[in-house]
């Protein structure tokens, strides 16, 4: 038994060691991805319920590395954070949307909001507001249709900072939401003092729609605090025609999620958007 023990061990090193060089490697070529130009965006379509109009979309992002492939921001999103790459790749992530979204305005294409995720790291830099309003600047894209997706925990921490940071964006025009919401700890009496806009109700408490009674009594909750404070709805991850149906009959305002479609290539979102703006 103790040579298997100590066979496991040296497994697990072994193990261990390569993941950690692993990590590095990607690290290494996390620090090249912007340069190297393998960074891009993908579009994913929101949805108003009461018309079916589109009126949105979620901007995520995308790394396809030569030997790697395609990365997923699930792994490469959080590596950057832990490395502090995530500034400036989450800049070159608002600057391209605002660009992009910026050059649709100026092909005529109708108004939409571009919904952009922005990091709690990115968050604590006290230049983070005059950043987004110089990329504003240089875009032409109004402050109205950019919105910035905060998580809950951005808002639970730094609470003093946070709402300078908030006010500031809100007195630009800039719309305030809360991705993931109801998988953290704040509650909505308290993230009223937050001046947000909007609430994207996690996916996964849509996942258990329509039939799960807990997940139906929790987004019915959600829908109807949210705009008792004049807040608006999205449901994210919506998946199914009855999970959209549930949806609709509790009044949710907007939705996303693989049902409407997947997060879109940037000119496969521009032909949805000029030849089926309607879902
Ligand atoms: P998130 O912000 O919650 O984004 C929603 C995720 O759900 C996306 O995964 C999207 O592709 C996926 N999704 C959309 N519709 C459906 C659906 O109907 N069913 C299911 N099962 N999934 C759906 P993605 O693109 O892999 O991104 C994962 C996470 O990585 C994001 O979660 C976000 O936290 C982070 N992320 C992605 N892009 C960025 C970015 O540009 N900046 C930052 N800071 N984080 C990002
Ligand atoms: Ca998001
Ligand atoms: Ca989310
Ligand atoms: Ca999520």
């Amino acid at each position: 038994a103790k040579a298997e023990g100590r066979n496991n061990y040296q497994f697990y090193s072994a193990d261990l060691n390569r993941a950690s060089e692993q990590r590095l490697e990607l690290e290494t070529a996390l620090r090249h991805a912007v340069e190297r130009d393998q960074l891009r965006l993908v579009y994913q379509p929101q949805y108003r319920l009461a018309d079916g109009r589109l009126v949105g979309c979620e901007v995520l992002a995308r790394w396809r590395h030569p030997e790697l492939g395609e990365v997923p921001p699930g792994e490469f999103i959080p590596l950057a954070e832990e490395t502090g790459q995530i500034n400036a790749i989450g800049e070159w992530i608002l600057r391209r949307a605002c660009e992009q979204a910026g050059a649709w305005r100026q092909a005529g294409l109708p108004e939409l909001t571009f919904a952009v995720n922005l990091s709690a790291i990115q968050f604590r830099r006290p230049t983070l507001t005059s950043e987004v309003g110089e990329i504003l600047d240089q875009t032409g894209l109004p402050a109205s249709q950019l919105e910035l997706e905060l998580t809950e925990g951005i808002l639970m921490r730094e609470a003093h900072n946070t709402l300078e940071t908030l006010r500031l964006f809100k007195g630009m025009g800039i719309e305030l939401s809360i991705d993931d919401f109801g998988t953290g700890y704040s509650n909505l009496a308290y993230l009223n003092r937050f001046s947000v806009d909007k609430l994207k109700i996690d996916q996964s408490f849509v996942r258990g729609l329509p039939n799960n009674p807990n997940d139906l009594a929790i987004v019915q909750a959600i829908i109807q605090m949210a705009h008792s404070l004049g807040l608006t709805v999205i449901a994210e991850g919506v998946e199914t025609a009855d999970q959209r149906d549930v949806l609709i009959e509790n009044g949710c305002d907007q939705a996303q999620g693989y049902w409407f479609a997947k997060p879109l290539e940037v000119d496969e979102f521009e032909r949805l958007w000029q030849s089926r703006p309607d879902c």
